[in-house]
């Protein structure tokens, strides 16, 4: 399995009918950019980036944020880059103490609604500024976390434009078309998905907390791991609203939390319309290998069917015999 694994590694994400599939990692160092390298990925689908404000006392500055997306792009070696702006708060808190404690910090103020605040818009600008001048040295594209609503991410466009003007001042190159995207990981999103396709390039979609916000069950409780599952009804049909609507508006559309990386649910997603994975880095030439075993009629089917199915447990065992009889 190892060697058939390791040879994955050079060939194609692509189904047996000829579908291509992007297939790239998720990193949160800059170091595991090698292995996106190493095990055939396609590039970086995402990069969290809060490793940045947790390693150190003090906020990074500029010149760190830059290092740091300059090394992943030197590691890439030409790969595409998908950089997320800072996501704190919540299962990302940093333990300086500097964050503000609130009664409910998953539902509170952190993530993209931290840095649009106005006393954080600093900190915000700074990242943004740094990635923008990494844009001029390599194929880089900016990602917004937890967005809910149409005004954040109008409110996080016209940050990056004057961002953008600042720097033109300062005399910096950047991507002046660089490509602007955001997760798709709350009920809100997914539901106004036709409307926010419309303000932006791409989305990814975050099933960790997609299935968090949806079940209203903390992803980090084991108490509660039976509820929170990818294979949960109200997940799937989520999902299937937001591949819908952004084929619809021709935004495109990548699945980069751990269902993607789960290979049961490849074919689901792949009948859903997803052409666009990104996981944990490790995990590519495994899920390489299951997307090279299906063809599109298949998993179409599959997705019809587990579409109908009312319990978490049908799906799995659905999806889990499914697998084994094409893999
Ligand atoms: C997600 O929520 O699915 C995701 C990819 O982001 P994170 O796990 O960093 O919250
Ligand atoms: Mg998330």
């Amino acid at each position: 399995v190892e060697q058939k694994l390791q040879k994955t590694c050079d060939l194609p994400a692509e189904t047996t009918d000829g579908v291509k599939v992007s297939l790239g990692g998720n990193i949160e160092l800059p170091q595991e950019a090698d292995i996106v390298a190493s095990k055939g990925g396609e590039g970086v689908g995402l990069y969290r980036t809060e490793f940045l404000y947790l390693q150190n006392d003090k906020m990074p500055s500029e010149q760190d944020h830059y290092n740091a997306y300059l090394d992943v792009i030197r590691r890439l070696g030409g790969r595409p880059l998908v950089i997320r702006t800072m996501d704190l708060g919540a299962d990302k808190m940093p333990s300086d103490g500097k964050f503000p404690v609130e009664t409910n910090p998953v539902l509170g103020l952190r993530s993209i609604r931290y840095c649009l605040t106005t006393k954080n818009l600093p900190l915000f600008r700074t990242q943004l500024r740094a990635i923008l001048r990494a844009s001029a040295q390599g194929d880089i594209k900016i990602m917004f976390p937890l967005i809910t609503t149409v005004e954040e991410v109008r409110h996080a466009k016209m940050v990056v434009r004057d961002v953008m003007e600042d720097l033109a001042d300062d005399g910096f190159d950047y991507d002046f078309n660089i490509k602007i995207g955001i997760m798709i990981e709350t009920p809100s999103s997914a539901l106004i998905s036709a409307f926010l396709a419309k303000e932006v390039d791409f989305f990814s979609i975050g099933t960790n907390d997609l299935i968090q916000y949806t079940l209203a069950v903390d992803r980090a409780n084991e108490k509660l791991a039976s509820l929170y599952s990818p294979g949960q009804p109200a997940v799937i049909k989520l999902i299937k609203e937001v591949v819908r609507n952004a084929k619809k508006a021709g935004t495109d559309v990548c699945v980069c939390g751990e269902m993607a990386s789960e290979p049961e649910f490849v074919p689901l997603l792949l009948g859903l319309g997803v052409r666009s994975f990104s996981v944990a880095a490790p995990r590519i030439p495994e899920i390489k290998l299951v997307i090279r075993a299906l063809d599109i009629p298949t998993c179409e089917e599959v997705a019809r069917r587990a579409g109908c199915l009312e319990t978490r447990r049908s799906v799995i065992n659905y999806l889990r015999d499914t697998l084994m009889g094409i893999v």
